[in-house]
């Protein structure tokens, strides 16, 4: 089944409001008309509503890095999902590898997360991964199953194929470390195959999952060009409108 290639950019903890602004009119010269390709970019929280007004007329979507699973009250420095939607937010990024590492996010914390960005409407990047002495003690594919079945927990069938997964080997993160499309296939065929066994064969044969890592221009096209691989999340390299548009145009 042919799925449509999904290219987001983590701007992470990056860009001042001039310099995001900069970027988004790069990016949408750039890539603003991209219909072979689904391209979004998720810049931190402050400067959503700045670049979501930018690429309003453009075929870039917004997403965001992260949100809590409460709709209001007093839960300090959190974002809930509605106020996502209010300023044009279509996606959200969760459990990615800094959240899970840095801040400490269980895999049960995701999930509720998950569950209350679909329960409002937006669509989920659920980051999974491994930690470099996990692959090397052999256990990628556990704790990878792991993370997407508790990730998954309570989503129905009609509601996964709202959700993206997203393959980043948390030692290829941010290091230039790549897994090679052979690493990445294994472990997208894995993802696949559960999603089978736990949902049904449409879901598997529809469902999108990103692989994430060290991509960059030179590499993506090998990359998604796996069988499995539908698209890449893109950290470093997505800060740059050329390393970026050279990422959602490679062939
Ligand atoms: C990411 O932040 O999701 C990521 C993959 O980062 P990088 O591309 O910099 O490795």
């Amino acid at each position: 089944m042919a799925r449509k290639l999904f290219v987001a950019g983590n701007w992470k903890m990056n860009t001042s409001l001039a310099s995001a602004k900069a970027l988004v009119g790069e990016l949408v010269e750039l890539v603003g008309k991209s219909d072979k390709v689904d391209v979004a970019i998720c810049p931190p929280f402050t400067y959503l509503g700045a670049v979501g007004e930018m690429i309003l007329s453009s075929n870039i979507a917004l997403g965001a890095q992260n949100m809590f699973y409460e709709d209001n009250g007093a839960f300090t420095g959190e974002i809930s999902s509605s106020m996502l939607k209010d300023v044009g937010c279509k996606y959200v990024i969760l459990g990615h590898s800094e959240r899970r590492h840095v801040i400490g996010e269980s895999d049960e914390l995701i999930n509720r997360k998950v569950l209350k960005a679909i329960t409002d409407g937006l669509a989920p990047i659920l980051c999974v991964g491994e930690l470099l002495a996990e692959r090397e003690a052999d256990q990628t594919m556990e704790v990878v199953r792991r993370q997407v079945k508790v990730g998954l927990e309570g989503v129905s069938v009609a509601d996964v194929l709202k959700v993206t997964i997203a393959y980043e080997p948390v030692w290829a993160i941010g290091t230039g470390k790549t897994a090679s499309p052979a690493q990445a296939q294994e472990v997208h065929a894995m993802i696949r195959e559960l999603l089978g066994n736990m949902y049904d064969k449409n879901v598997s044969d529809s469902i999108r999952i990103q692989y994430g890592g060290s991509v960059k221009a030179s590499n993506a096209a090998e990359l998604m060009g796996q069988p499995d691989i539908d698209g890449a999340l893109v950290g470093g390299a997505s800060l740059k409108a050329g390393d970026f548009a050279g990422i959602v145009n490679a062939e």
